[in-house]
């Protein structure tokens, strides 16, 4: 079969709810993936920050293998061997009493949104189904109904309704919003993205964080961080919110938690907050199993080991210094933290964003555009500087194209 074969077999059997670049990705090693006709590449996706440890990590996958051939799954119906070394793992990583896991990103965003509802009623005190979270406009935490409820834009929200009531959307880095909107005695939760990623990697003012967090405390109202695609090391600290000094009273954490092998994902809390759900209250088939348990364990002692928020902090700056010195008027501004960047797009004679995606992409490099007119560049954090500026070179060559 060549590309254009499995391109069409996609297209012919898959449900249309993505546009993939066409490339047909077949193999993946640390920074580097390769398509069906042997090209390497660069990913500059990392599989949205889920694969920050790089393709295949051997560490992890050798948990994976381990674990696979002993125990996977076996609900939370029993106890199992590997699910409470997890727990007991991920909540001293963290610095938190207890851990929910579930499976994806969405799923840890819905646990959360229950979790604040709970709180609300059985500790707050507000009446029965009046709770409100506070969301920014232009989030992207997920694709259900609960949280499409919550966006912004039309693509997630359009033709899905009825939507879930109780959520106030204002703007994102706007204090003030903030500070009015927590005057209202019924707000329960202000959850926020620390850099809005999907929305095209904008990165708050500094001291947001920390000034939304106090707002927050001053209203009894409970701060919750979706660091599912800005945390475990991507933007240069292990958490975003770690570079404001701010504990989060609700984490939501996936992606990167298994370094892109399974999905897990996770919501920390404190004894106060996590124990208002009780038994047979929430839960999941697959959330908290052996084989995901083992695999985070190894994905996070990678992020440790291989001081991986260290190397994004660092080689995150030359790649933006690099960006910015591009000599090519279609780089309208360079943006981001650590190695969750974006470069904006000026359309040049009718090309776009996609067109120097496909560009880049030929050149050796993989990366997509987010909105039409933005590109967001998120490598494996395992990349070395050689390789950072192997790449920084092909995009460049790929910009000048246009020129
Ligand atoms: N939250 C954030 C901030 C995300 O970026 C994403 C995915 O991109 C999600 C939640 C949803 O994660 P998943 O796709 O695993 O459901």
């Amino acid at each position: 079969m060549n590309q254009q074969d499995y391109i069409a077999r996609e297209d012919k059997y898959g449900a249309h709810n993505y546009h993939p670049l066409p490339v047909v990705l077949d193999k993946g090693e640390g920074v580097y993936v390769w398509d069906t006709d042997g090209k390497k590449y660069f990913d500059f996706l990392s599989a949205y920050s889920a694969v920050n440890q790089g393709h295949c990590h051997p560490r992890i996958i050798s948990a994976l293998t381990e674990q696979a051939q002993k125990l996977t799954l076996t609900s939370r119906a029993f106890y199992n061997s590997s699910l409470g070394e997890y727990e007991e793992f991920v909540t001293k990583y963290f610095g938190y009493d207890k851990v929910l896991p579930m499976n994806t990103g969405a799923e840890a965003d819905e646990t959360a949104i229950k979790l604040c509802r709970k709180w609300a009623y059985k500790v707050k005190g507000i009446e029965q189904n009046k709770a409100k979270i506070i969301v920014a406009e232009n989030n992207f935490h997920g694709r259900t109904v609960t949280i499409i409820s919550m966006s912004t834009d039309p693509d997630a929200y359009n033709h899905y309704g009825p939507f879930t009531p109780g959520f106030v959307q204002i703007p994102y880095n706007d204090l003030a919003a903030l500070e009015n909107e927590l005057k209202d005695p019924n707000v329960a939760g202000f959850l926020v993205e620390p850099i809005q990623g999907e929305a095209g990697v904008y990165v708050p003012d500094e001291g947001y964080l920390k000034k939304a967090y106090d707002l927050c405390k001053a209203n009894n109202v409970l701060f919750i961080a979706d660091e599912v695609q800005t945390g475990i090391a991507r933007t240069g600290k292990l958490l975003a919110v770690d570079w404001e000094g701010v504990k989060p009273d609700i984490l939501i954490l996936g992606k990167a938690l298994s370094g892109g092998v399974l999905p897990v994902s996770a919501v920390l809390a404190n004894n106060e907050i996590m124990l208002t759900i009780k038994p047979g209250e929430h839960g999941s088939t697959f959330g908290g199993n052996p084989l995901a348990a083992k695999v985070a364990i190894a994905a996070l002692t990678v992020v440790k080991e291989e001081k991986l928020a260290e190397n994004a902090q660092r080689l995150g700056e030359i790649f933006r210094t690099q960006m910015r010195a591009i000599q090519s008027d279609m780089i309208e501004l360079v943006r981001g933290k650590g190695l969750l960047n974006a470069v904006i797009i000026k359309p040049k004679n009718g090309k776009e964003a996609w067109d120097v995606c496909v560009e880049m992409a030929k050149h050796g490099v993989l990366a997509k555009p987010t909105h039409g007119h933005i590109i967001r560049f998120a490598p494996p954090l395992v990349i070395n500087e050689e390789q950072l500026m192997e790449a920084v070179s092909k995009i460049k060559d790929a910009i000048l194209t246009f020129e």
